[in-house]
């Protein structure tokens, strides 16, 4: 193998600025306005194709170089074996199994500075894990530009600060203003709320059901299909009438002036009972999507407040999304209309978060 000058100088210019201190985002932009070609382009220039232009540098591209251990003169093979004797497929093997050849080629990148590299890399490794989790990440919304909030990494003592990303990439331009908040109080804040909202809610179900212990709404559930029962008989009703109309028509009883006349009206009669059964049907199918939607819900309360850690995805299914104001005041806005109602009256809640973060 022989060293390529022209890509062995990116390769040290990546690990050099990587070292220095800069992240692999910063690192690929700086490439993409030196001009510098990204490999696959720089591959297709050496084999003779032409590219027209060159592509923008892309952190994961800079990543995959900077963790390859082959610019230390070492060449790794068994990174990969076959199922089988027979089979095609192939799996991946652990990294103690692979077997490292040393000193195969001319090194550009000396041991210990790959090392260094690898020990970087899996550090920022880490913290993007732990950044995903945040309980609340991709809910958060600025409520003067309506853009996200972005939580970011951890500072020297270990806080956590949700900003409008609008104002962090546009501020110098007088675009927002931060809405700088400290997430972990706020993340503690918001699930003591939560809580209490879905106490409260339970506890106003419960005492709704001891109230409706009578039977009304079943009742009145009985009347909307008895009523409709009715509507259908005097559609038969009236359709038998037509009948018969029908026949003295043709037999010369009544005239057809007396005939149309009075079909007429029969048919007008049908419409309008038949517009009822529709409006009727409506509002009991409304009221069976409501129960469904309510049975969800109470599903979701009890799996909640059973939860010592609630997951993200729960936090999802109650929660549309939540404003910051620049003074530090809290919207939730629910995906459930009763969480939302009781959310309203609960300015208990939003009082004490603002004068724990405010
Ligand atoms: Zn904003």
């Amino acid at each position: 193998m022989i060293v390529d000058e022209e890509a062995a100088k990116v390769v040290k210019l990546i690990f050099e600025k990587y070292l220095e201190g800069y992240g692999t985002m910063q690192i690929a932009d700086y490439l993409s306005k030196q001009k510098i070609p990204i490999p696959s382009d720089y591959n297709k220039k050496k084999r003779g194709t032409k590219s027209i232009s060159y592509g923008l540098w892309q952190q994961s591209t800079v990543r995959f170089i900077l963790s390859n251990e082959i610019y230390t003169g070492t060449v790794i093979q068994g990174k990969r074996k076959k199922i089988s004797f027979k089979s095609k497929k192939f799996i991946n093997l652990p990294e103690e199994d692979w077997i490292r050849v040393e000193n195969m080629h001319e090194a550009i990148i000396n041991k210990e500075d790959f090392e260094r590299a690898k020990k970087i890399i899996n550090n920022t490794k880490g913290s993007r894990i732990v950044q995903n989790n945040y309980l609340f990440k991709g809910l958060l919304r600025c409520y003067d530009c309506k853009g996200y909030i972005g939580i970011r990494s951890p500072d020297k003592n270990g806080n956590i600060y949700g900003r409008c990303q609008r104002y962090g990439r546009f501020g110098k331009f007088n675009v927002c203003s931060p809405h700088n908040f400290n997430y972990q109080v706020f993340e503690k804040q918001m699930l003591e709320v939560l809580r209490k909202i879905c106490k409260q809610y339970t506890n106003k179900k419960r005492l709704e059901e001891i109230a409706k212990q009578t039977t009304a709404k079943q009742a009145k559930e009985f009347n909307l299909k008895n009523q409709i029962e009715t509507f259908k008989q005097e559609i038969e009703k009236q359709t038998r009438k037509l009948e018969i109309m029908y026949d003295d028509r043709l037999q010369g009883i009544i005239t057809l002036d007396e005939y149309l006349k009075n079909a007429n009206r029969i048919k007008e009669a049908v419409k309008i009972y038949e517009q009822n059964i529709k409006e009727l049907e409506k509002e009991i199918s409304e009221k069976s999507n409501k129960k469904i939607n309510e049975n969800r819900l109470d599903n979701l309360i009890e799996e909640f407040l059973s939860m010592k850690k609630p997951t993200k995805e729960i936090i999802r299914e109650f929660i549309e999304k939540i404003e910051i104001h620049s003074d530090k005041q809290v919207d939730i806005y629910f995906n459930f209309k009763p969480l939302q109602d009781l959310n309203n009256n609960f300015i208990c809640a939003r009082k004490s978060y603002e004068k724990k973060v405010g």
